[in-house]
Protein backbone atom coordinates (compact mmCIF):
# COMPACT_ATOMS: atom_id res chain seq x y z
CA UNK A 1 0.00 0.00 0.00
CA UNK A 2 0.97 3.23 -0.94
CA UNK A 3 0.36 6.37 1.21
CA UNK A 4 1.31 10.35 0.51
CA UNK A 5 2.95 11.90 3.72
CA UNK A 6 2.88 16.19 4.10
CA UNK A 7 4.42 18.05 6.33
CA UNK A 8 3.96 21.91 5.32
CA UNK A 9 6.12 24.31 6.83
CA UNK A 10 4.74 28.24 6.46
CA UNK A 11 6.02 30.79 8.46
CA UNK A 12 8.50 30.99 11.63
CA UNK A 13 8.68 34.68 11.99
CA UNK A 14 7.08 33.96 16.09
CA UNK A 15 8.40 30.51 16.24
CA UNK A 16 9.33 26.52 15.47
CA UNK A 17 7.05 25.71 13.08
CA UNK A 18 3.96 24.64 15.03
CA UNK A 19 0.80 22.76 13.89
CA UNK A 20 -1.14 19.23 13.77
CA UNK A 21 -0.48 15.81 11.68
CA UNK A 22 -3.97 14.83 9.87
CA UNK A 23 -4.49 11.09 8.97
CA UNK A 24 -7.36 10.63 6.30
CA UNK A 25 -8.11 10.09 3.56
CA UNK A 26 -9.52 13.00 1.99
CA UNK A 27 -5.97 14.44 2.55
CA UNK A 28 -4.38 16.31 0.44
CA UNK A 29 -2.00 19.11 -0.13
CA UNK A 30 -4.86 22.20 -1.23
CA UNK A 31 -6.11 21.06 2.30
CA UNK A 32 -3.22 21.06 3.99
CA UNK A 33 -1.91 24.15 2.70
CA UNK A 34 -5.14 26.33 3.66
CA UNK A 35 -4.91 24.78 7.66
CA UNK A 36 -1.12 25.61 7.30
CA UNK A 37 -1.74 29.41 6.30
CA UNK A 38 -4.97 29.53 8.77
CA UNK A 39 -2.59 28.32 11.50
CA UNK A 40 -0.28 30.87 11.40
CA UNK A 41 -2.48 33.54 12.39
CA UNK A 42 -4.62 31.37 15.25
CA UNK A 43 -0.83 30.61 16.60
CA UNK A 44 -0.25 33.94 16.70
CA UNK A 45 -3.33 34.83 18.37
CA UNK A 46 -2.31 32.66 21.19
CA UNK A 47 0.48 35.28 22.09
CA UNK A 48 3.10 32.08 22.27
CA UNK A 49 5.94 32.07 20.37
CA UNK A 50 4.85 29.45 17.36
CA UNK A 51 5.36 29.92 14.00
CA UNK A 52 2.39 27.83 11.64
CA UNK A 53 2.73 24.27 9.92
CA UNK A 54 0.62 21.52 9.09
CA UNK A 55 1.11 18.07 7.66
CA UNK A 56 -0.61 14.34 7.27
CA UNK A 57 -1.16 11.74 4.91
CA UNK A 58 -4.00 10.42 3.17
CA UNK A 59 -3.70 7.21 5.68
CA UNK A 60 -6.94 6.29 6.73
CA UNK A 61 -6.65 4.56 10.12
CA UNK A 62 -10.15 3.59 10.63
CA UNK A 63 -10.71 -0.32 11.19
CA UNK A 64 -6.89 -1.06 11.29
CA UNK A 65 -5.03 -2.96 13.99
CA UNK A 66 -2.62 -0.98 16.63
CA UNK A 67 0.10 -3.14 14.81
CA UNK A 68 -1.05 -1.33 11.07
CA UNK A 69 -1.32 2.18 13.06
CA UNK A 70 2.09 1.37 14.04
CA UNK A 71 3.85 0.38 10.81
CA UNK A 72 2.82 3.36 9.18
CA UNK A 73 3.52 5.84 12.23
CA UNK A 74 6.72 4.60 12.19
CA UNK A 75 7.19 4.78 8.80
CA UNK A 76 5.79 8.17 8.38
CA UNK A 77 8.27 9.77 10.98
CA UNK A 78 11.34 7.72 9.69
CA UNK A 79 10.73 10.58 6.78
CA UNK A 80 9.55 13.74 8.52
CA UNK A 81 12.54 13.31 11.40
CA UNK A 82 14.53 15.22 9.16
CA UNK A 83 12.85 18.25 9.26
CA UNK A 84 11.58 18.69 12.63
CA UNK A 85 12.80 19.05 16.30
CA UNK A 86 12.25 21.59 19.22
CA UNK A 87 13.41 24.29 17.80
CA UNK A 88 12.72 23.72 14.19
CA UNK A 89 9.18 22.31 14.05
CA UNK A 90 6.85 20.71 16.75
CA UNK A 91 3.62 18.49 15.09
CA UNK A 92 1.09 17.77 16.88
CA UNK A 93 -2.25 15.76 16.33
CA UNK A 94 -5.34 16.57 14.16
CA UNK A 95 -8.09 14.64 12.51
CA UNK A 96 -7.07 10.84 13.23
CA UNK A 97 -4.05 11.39 14.78
CA UNK A 98 -4.14 11.09 18.56
CA UNK A 99 -2.53 10.00 21.68
CA UNK A 100 -1.62 6.37 20.62
CA UNK A 101 -0.17 7.91 16.77
CA UNK A 102 1.67 11.16 18.84
CA UNK A 103 3.40 8.01 21.03
CA UNK A 104 4.48 5.71 17.93
CA UNK A 105 5.80 8.73 16.08
CA UNK A 106 8.17 9.79 18.94
CA UNK A 107 9.21 6.16 19.66
CA UNK A 108 10.80 6.22 15.93
CA UNK A 109 12.03 9.73 16.70
CA UNK A 110 13.63 9.11 19.88
CA UNK A 111 15.46 5.59 17.69
CA UNK A 112 16.39 7.90 15.14
CA UNK A 113 17.68 10.49 16.92
CA UNK A 114 18.82 9.32 20.28
CA UNK A 115 17.07 12.66 21.66
CA UNK A 116 14.56 12.68 24.40
CA UNK A 117 13.39 16.30 23.56
CA UNK A 118 9.89 17.31 22.96
CA UNK A 119 9.81 17.21 19.26
CA UNK A 120 6.01 16.75 19.35
CA UNK A 121 3.27 17.56 21.19
CA UNK A 122 -0.29 15.43 22.49
CA UNK A 123 2.13 12.87 24.10
CA UNK A 124 1.05 10.63 26.78
CA UNK A 125 1.43 11.77 30.27
CA UNK A 126 3.68 8.54 30.63
CA UNK A 127 6.44 10.46 28.28
CA UNK A 128 5.42 14.61 29.10
CA UNK A 129 2.15 15.47 27.80
CA UNK A 130 0.73 18.41 29.33
CA UNK A 131 -2.19 17.77 31.48
CA UNK A 132 -5.58 19.04 29.71
CA UNK A 133 -4.06 18.76 26.04
CA UNK A 134 -6.73 16.47 24.92
CA UNK A 135 -9.45 18.36 25.93
CA UNK A 136 -8.16 21.58 25.11
CA UNK A 137 -9.59 22.91 21.72
CA UNK A 138 -13.10 21.31 23.01
CA UNK A 139 -12.69 23.39 26.82
CA UNK A 140 -11.02 26.62 24.84
CA UNK A 141 -14.08 26.82 22.30
CA UNK A 142 -16.74 26.88 25.36
CA UNK A 143 -14.19 29.41 27.15
CA UNK A 144 -14.48 31.35 24.16
CA UNK A 145 -18.45 31.02 24.03
CA UNK A 146 -18.50 32.39 27.55
CA UNK A 147 -16.47 35.53 26.65
CA UNK A 148 -18.93 35.87 23.71
CA UNK A 149 -22.33 35.40 25.56
CA UNK A 150 -20.90 37.88 28.33
CA UNK A 151 -20.64 40.57 25.89
CA UNK A 152 -24.74 40.62 25.70
CA UNK A 153 -25.12 39.27 29.54
CA UNK A 154 -25.81 36.13 28.70
CA UNK A 155 -24.80 32.93 29.94
CA UNK A 156 -24.09 29.20 28.90
CA UNK A 157 -26.84 27.85 31.69
CA UNK A 158 -29.86 26.88 29.20
CA UNK A 159 -27.76 27.38 26.05
CA UNK A 160 -29.17 24.82 23.71
CA UNK A 161 -26.52 23.67 21.58
CA UNK A 162 -26.14 21.81 17.86
CA UNK A 163 -22.71 20.03 18.34
CA UNK A 164 -21.44 18.33 15.48
CA UNK A 165 -18.75 15.17 14.35
CA UNK A 166 -17.91 13.08 17.32
CA UNK A 167 -14.13 12.68 17.81
CA UNK A 168 -12.05 14.75 19.52
CA UNK A 169 -13.36 18.27 19.54
CA UNK A 170 -16.38 17.45 19.70
CA UNK A 171 -16.79 15.04 22.81
CA UNK A 172 -14.87 17.84 24.93
CA UNK A 173 -16.95 20.70 23.35
CA UNK A 174 -20.05 18.71 24.56
CA UNK A 175 -18.40 17.63 27.88
CA UNK A 176 -17.72 21.16 29.03
CA UNK A 177 -20.85 22.23 27.75
CA UNK A 178 -22.90 20.03 29.55
CA UNK A 179 -20.56 20.69 32.60
CA UNK A 180 -21.65 24.61 32.28
CA UNK A 181 -24.89 23.78 32.49
CA UNK A 182 -25.96 23.82 28.57
CA UNK A 183 -28.18 21.57 26.47
CA UNK A 184 -26.23 19.34 24.11
CA UNK A 185 -28.66 18.06 21.56
CA UNK A 186 -26.41 16.35 18.88
CA UNK A 187 -23.24 14.70 17.82
CA UNK A 188 -22.89 13.64 14.76
CA UNK A 189 -20.11 11.77 12.20
CA UNK A 190 -20.49 11.26 8.54
CA UNK A 191 -23.55 8.78 8.38
CA UNK A 192 -25.43 11.38 10.05
CA UNK A 193 -26.88 12.56 13.76
CA UNK A 194 -27.94 11.64 17.00
CA UNK A 195 -30.38 14.24 18.21
CA UNK A 196 -31.68 13.73 22.14
CA UNK A 197 -34.42 16.66 22.95
CA UNK A 198 -33.41 16.63 26.29
CA UNK A 199 -30.02 16.84 25.78
CA UNK A 200 -27.60 14.22 25.75
CA UNK A 201 -26.36 13.42 29.11
CA UNK A 202 -22.77 12.61 30.26
CA UNK A 203 -23.58 9.13 30.46
CA UNK A 204 -25.03 9.49 26.59
CA UNK A 205 -21.32 11.46 25.77
CA UNK A 206 -19.62 8.89 27.40
CA UNK A 207 -21.26 5.59 25.33
CA UNK A 208 -21.10 7.40 22.21
CA UNK A 209 -17.38 8.03 22.55
CA UNK A 210 -17.29 4.26 23.64
CA UNK A 211 -18.61 3.40 20.39
CA UNK A 212 -16.78 5.67 18.09
CA UNK A 213 -13.47 3.92 19.60
CA UNK A 214 -14.68 0.73 18.22
CA UNK A 215 -14.53 2.55 14.66
CA UNK A 216 -18.40 2.13 14.70
CA UNK A 217 -21.05 4.47 13.08
CA UNK A 218 -23.79 6.24 14.84
CA UNK A 219 -26.30 4.97 12.75
CA UNK A 220 -25.63 1.71 14.94
CA UNK A 221 -26.17 3.08 18.70
CA UNK A 222 -28.75 3.34 20.52
CA UNK A 223 -29.16 5.58 23.11
CA UNK A 224 -32.37 6.32 25.10
CA UNK A 225 -34.26 9.37 24.10
CA UNK A 226 -32.39 10.08 21.44
CA UNK A 227 -32.91 9.49 17.37
CA UNK A 228 -30.53 8.71 14.66
CA UNK A 229 -31.22 11.24 11.12
CA UNK A 230 -28.75 10.65 8.14
CA UNK A 231 -27.18 13.88 6.53
CA UNK A 232 -26.40 16.67 8.73
CA UNK A 233 -28.39 18.53 11.61
CA UNK A 234 -27.92 22.44 10.96
CA UNK A 235 -31.04 22.90 8.81
CA UNK A 236 -33.19 20.39 10.93
CA UNK A 237 -32.53 21.11 14.42
CA UNK A 238 -33.40 24.94 15.67
CA UNK A 239 -30.96 25.85 18.41
CA UNK A 240 -29.45 28.93 20.26
CA UNK A 241 -25.65 27.72 19.98
CA UNK A 242 -24.34 26.47 17.29
CA UNK A 243 -20.81 24.54 17.54
CA UNK A 244 -19.21 22.89 14.43
CA UNK A 245 -16.50 20.31 15.48
CA UNK A 246 -16.19 17.89 12.63
CA UNK A 247 -14.12 18.84 9.36
CA UNK A 248 -14.25 21.83 6.70
CA UNK A 249 -17.02 23.21 4.74
CA UNK A 250 -19.65 20.99 6.78
CA UNK A 251 -21.87 24.28 6.65
CA UNK A 252 -23.23 25.80 3.08
CA UNK A 253 -25.06 28.71 2.34
CA UNK A 254 -28.39 26.91 2.85
CA UNK A 255 -27.21 25.67 6.01
CA UNK A 256 -26.26 29.34 7.14
CA UNK A 257 -29.48 30.88 6.40
CA UNK A 258 -31.49 28.07 8.30
CA UNK A 259 -29.07 28.81 11.48
CA UNK A 260 -29.33 32.67 11.40
CA UNK A 261 -32.92 32.40 12.18
CA UNK A 262 -32.07 31.25 15.80
CA UNK A 263 -28.55 31.54 16.12
CA UNK A 264 -27.60 33.11 19.48
CA UNK A 265 -23.86 32.28 18.07
CA UNK A 266 -21.59 30.35 16.31
CA UNK A 267 -18.27 28.96 17.73
CA UNK A 268 -16.08 26.82 15.40
CA UNK A 269 -14.35 23.99 17.47
CA UNK A 270 -13.73 22.95 13.80
CA UNK A 271 -11.13 24.73 10.98
CA UNK A 272 -12.90 26.50 8.51
CA UNK A 273 -16.44 24.70 8.57
CA UNK A 274 -18.21 27.24 7.10
CA UNK A 275 -17.87 27.80 2.91
CA UNK A 276 -16.96 31.74 2.60
CA UNK A 277 -20.48 32.02 1.35
CA UNK A 278 -21.61 31.07 4.55
CA UNK A 279 -19.62 33.32 6.24
CA UNK A 280 -21.32 36.60 4.35
CA UNK A 281 -24.30 35.19 5.29
CA UNK A 282 -23.73 35.06 9.32
CA UNK A 283 -22.16 38.31 8.91
CA UNK A 284 -24.99 39.69 7.20
CA UNK A 285 -27.51 38.57 9.57
CA UNK A 286 -24.92 40.15 12.35
CA UNK A 287 -24.92 36.76 14.03
CA UNK A 288 -21.45 36.56 16.59
CA UNK A 289 -19.40 34.24 14.64
CA UNK A 290 -16.34 33.22 16.06
CA UNK A 291 -13.92 31.71 13.49
CA UNK A 292 -11.58 28.42 14.33
CA UNK A 293 -8.55 30.83 14.50
CA UNK A 294 -9.91 32.34 17.34
CA UNK A 295 -12.26 29.59 18.91
CA UNK A 296 -10.34 26.72 18.77
CA UNK A 297 -6.73 28.10 19.85
CA UNK A 298 -6.73 26.53 22.88
CA UNK A 299 -5.55 22.99 21.42
CA UNK A 300 -2.38 24.38 19.93
CA UNK A 301 -2.10 27.12 22.70
CA UNK A 302 -1.82 23.91 25.82
CA UNK A 303 0.71 22.42 23.11
CA UNK A 304 2.63 25.60 23.56
CA UNK A 305 2.53 25.05 27.33
CA UNK A 306 3.19 21.40 26.68
CA UNK A 307 6.72 22.53 25.02
CA UNK A 308 7.43 25.09 27.49
CA UNK A 309 6.81 22.53 30.25
CA UNK A 310 9.21 20.17 28.03
CA UNK A 311 11.75 22.46 27.15
CA UNK A 312 11.96 23.39 31.28
CA UNK A 313 11.52 19.16 32.38
CA UNK A 314 8.96 20.35 34.75
CA UNK A 315 5.14 19.34 34.47
CA UNK A 316 2.53 21.50 35.79
CA UNK A 317 -0.65 20.51 37.31
CA UNK A 318 -4.19 20.24 35.71
CA UNK A 319 -5.67 23.19 37.37
CA UNK A 320 -2.75 25.23 36.44
CA UNK A 321 -2.60 24.33 32.52
CA UNK A 322 -6.64 24.88 32.61
CA UNK A 323 -5.95 28.47 34.37
CA UNK A 324 -3.76 29.30 31.77
CA UNK A 325 -6.09 27.86 28.82
CA UNK A 326 -8.28 30.53 30.11
CA UNK A 327 -6.67 33.19 30.53
CA UNK A 328 -5.44 32.59 26.73
CA UNK A 329 -8.61 32.09 25.95
CA UNK A 330 -9.70 35.50 27.57
CA UNK A 331 -7.06 37.23 25.51
CA UNK A 332 -7.88 35.97 22.17
CA UNK A 333 -11.75 37.19 22.63
CA UNK A 334 -10.34 40.90 23.83
CA UNK A 335 -8.20 41.43 20.99
CA UNK A 336 -11.34 40.06 18.57
CA UNK A 337 -13.46 42.77 20.42
CA UNK A 338 -10.24 45.36 20.05
CA UNK A 339 -9.96 45.01 16.05
CA UNK A 340 -13.10 43.80 15.14
CA UNK A 341 -15.52 46.20 16.98
CA UNK A 342 -18.54 47.52 14.75
CA UNK A 343 -21.47 49.48 15.39
CA UNK A 344 -23.95 46.03 14.93
CA UNK A 345 -21.75 44.39 17.44
CA UNK A 346 -18.05 42.31 17.54
CA UNK A 347 -16.76 40.81 13.83
CA UNK A 348 -15.09 38.20 15.31
CA UNK A 349 -14.22 36.79 11.50
CA UNK A 350 -12.43 40.44 10.96
CA UNK A 351 -11.31 41.26 14.22
CA UNK A 352 -9.03 37.27 14.78
CA UNK A 353 -7.79 38.11 11.47
CA UNK A 354 -6.59 41.38 11.91
CA UNK A 355 -4.84 40.26 15.08
CA UNK A 356 -3.34 37.47 14.02
CA UNK A 357 -2.05 39.62 11.12
CA UNK A 358 -0.84 42.27 13.07
CA UNK A 359 1.69 39.94 15.39
CA UNK A 360 3.04 37.73 12.95
CA UNK A 361 3.50 40.79 10.25
CA UNK A 362 6.05 42.77 13.10
CA UNK A 363 7.95 40.12 13.81
CA UNK A 364 8.48 39.88 10.10
CA UNK A 365 9.50 43.13 9.65
CA UNK A 366 11.49 42.75 13.11
CA UNK A 367 13.29 40.07 11.34
CA UNK A 368 13.82 41.98 7.88
CA UNK A 369 11.54 39.65 5.79
P1 LIG B 1 -11.34 13.42 14.96
O1 LIG B 1 -10.74 12.59 13.91
O2 LIG B 1 -11.12 13.06 16.38
O3 LIG B 1 -12.93 13.53 14.73
C1 LIG B 1 -13.46 14.04 13.53
C2 LIG B 1 -14.97 13.91 13.59
O4 LIG B 1 -15.53 14.60 12.47
C3 LIG B 1 -15.45 12.46 13.51
O5 LIG B 1 -16.61 12.32 14.30
C4 LIG B 1 -15.77 12.32 12.03
O6 LIG B 1 -16.75 11.34 11.75
C5 LIG B 1 -16.34 13.68 11.73
N1 LIG B 1 -16.23 13.98 10.31
C6 LIG B 1 -15.11 14.00 9.55
N2 LIG B 1 -15.40 14.29 8.28
C7 LIG B 1 -16.74 14.49 8.24
C8 LIG B 1 -17.66 14.82 7.23
N3 LIG B 1 -17.23 15.03 5.96
N4 LIG B 1 -18.97 14.95 7.55
C9 LIG B 1 -19.40 14.74 8.81
N5 LIG B 1 -18.58 14.42 9.84
C10 LIG B 1 -17.28 14.28 9.56
O7 LIG B 1 -10.84 14.92 14.67
P2 LIG B 1 -10.74 16.15 15.68
O8 LIG B 1 -11.91 16.17 16.57
O9 LIG B 1 -9.39 16.18 16.25
O10 LIG B 1 -10.83 17.38 14.65
C11 LIG B 1 -12.08 17.91 14.22
C12 LIG B 1 -11.86 19.28 13.61
O11 LIG B 1 -11.24 20.14 14.58
C13 LIG B 1 -10.93 19.32 12.39
O12 LIG B 1 -11.36 20.37 11.54
C14 LIG B 1 -9.57 19.68 13.01
O13 LIG B 1 -8.70 20.27 12.07
C15 LIG B 1 -10.02 20.69 14.06
N6 LIG B 1 -9.09 20.92 15.14
C16 LIG B 1 -8.66 19.88 15.93
C17 LIG B 1 -7.80 20.14 16.98
C18 LIG B 1 -7.40 19.07 17.95
O14 LIG B 1 -6.83 19.41 19.00
N7 LIG B 1 -7.69 17.80 17.72
C19 LIG B 1 -7.25 21.50 17.21
C20 LIG B 1 -7.85 22.53 16.39
C21 LIG B 1 -8.70 22.22 15.37
P3 LIG B 1 -16.34 9.82 11.41
O15 LIG B 1 -16.10 9.16 12.73
O16 LIG B 1 -17.50 9.28 10.66
O17 LIG B 1 -15.08 9.88 10.58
Amino acid sequence: EHNIGYRLQFNSALGSYKGGLRFDVTVNEDILKFLGFEQIFKNALTGLPLGGGKGGSDFNPKGRSDSEIRSFCWVFMVEMYHYIGIEVDVPAGDMGVGGREIGYMMGMYKELTHRSEGAMTGKDPLICESFCRTAATGHGAVYFARAMLRESGKTLAGLRCVVSGSGNVAEHTARKLVSEGAVVLTLSDRTGYLYKEAGLTTGDIDAIIAHKDTDANLDTIAISGATFTVGKPWQAVVADGYFPCATQNEIDVADAKAIAKHAVLVVEGANMPLSNEAVAVLHDAHIPHAPGKASNAGGVAVSGLEMAQNAAHYPWSADEVEAKLIAIMENIHELCRIEGGTDWGIDYVGGANIAGAKRVLAAMKVLGW
